[in-house]
């Protein structure tokens, strides 16, 4: 954990998932309370800051987006080195984008910390009539494999500060 002089932590967290999941729309809807209609421009940001208060104390997360690698599945370690909290995302109405979960959580598990809180989430939980993963299925395999678990709509805000959040707090009280 980096101690800066103006905040009291900061805390290193990557999204990860298929392409087209939705990772930078979170992103944005997290740290600009935006969602852009006509698509993202990938400007070579690696990552967003956007700073919450916990037990009265400020934390800023710092949080890794892609530059498209997914696609490639040609993530570095760089892009894992430090991490501690995970959001690996999946579209809810794309099986297939369920399907690669598990390798993305293996990607993960060997590439960052074995402490790093991860947080399974099933996105464009608006779009309810094209749903293709039943929250159930969602749930049972976080159970299963022990993450956190939440469905979210980058697009109307449901549960993305929650998301965040949780996995904030979650590594606040561990480490
Ligand atoms: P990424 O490749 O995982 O970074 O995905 P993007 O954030 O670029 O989003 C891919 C597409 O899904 C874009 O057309 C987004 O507008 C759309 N999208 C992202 N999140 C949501 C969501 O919560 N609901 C809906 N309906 N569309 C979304
Ligand atoms: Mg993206």
């Amino acid at each position: 954990v980096l101690v800066s002089s103006t905040m009291d932590y900061v805390f290193k967290l990557v999204i990860i998932g298929d392409s087209a999941v939705g990772k930078t729309q979170l992103l944005s809807r997290f740290s600009r309370n935006e969602f852009c209609n006509y698509g993202l421009a990938t400007v070579g940001v690696e990552f967003q800051t956007k700073t919450i208060l916990i037990d009265k104390k400020l934390i800023k997360a710092q949080i890794w987006d892609t530059a498209g690698q997914e696609r490639f599945r040609s993530i570095t370690s760089a892009y894992y080195r430090g991490a501690l909290g995970a959001l690996i995302v999946y579209d809810i109405t794309k099986w297939v984008s369920f399907v690669q979960v598990p390798r993305w959580l293996e990607d993960l598990r060997m590439q960052a910390d074995p402490s790093v809180v991860i947080m399974l989430v099933g996105n464009k939980c608006d779009l309810e009539g094209l749903r293709a993963v039943s929250v159930e299925a969602g749930r049972e395999f976080a159970e299963r494999e022990g993450l956190l678990f939440l469905e979210t709509s980058a697009l109307d805000a449901t549960n993305v500060e929650t998301a965040f959040q949780t996995v904030m707090e979650r590594i606040y009280k561990v480490g």
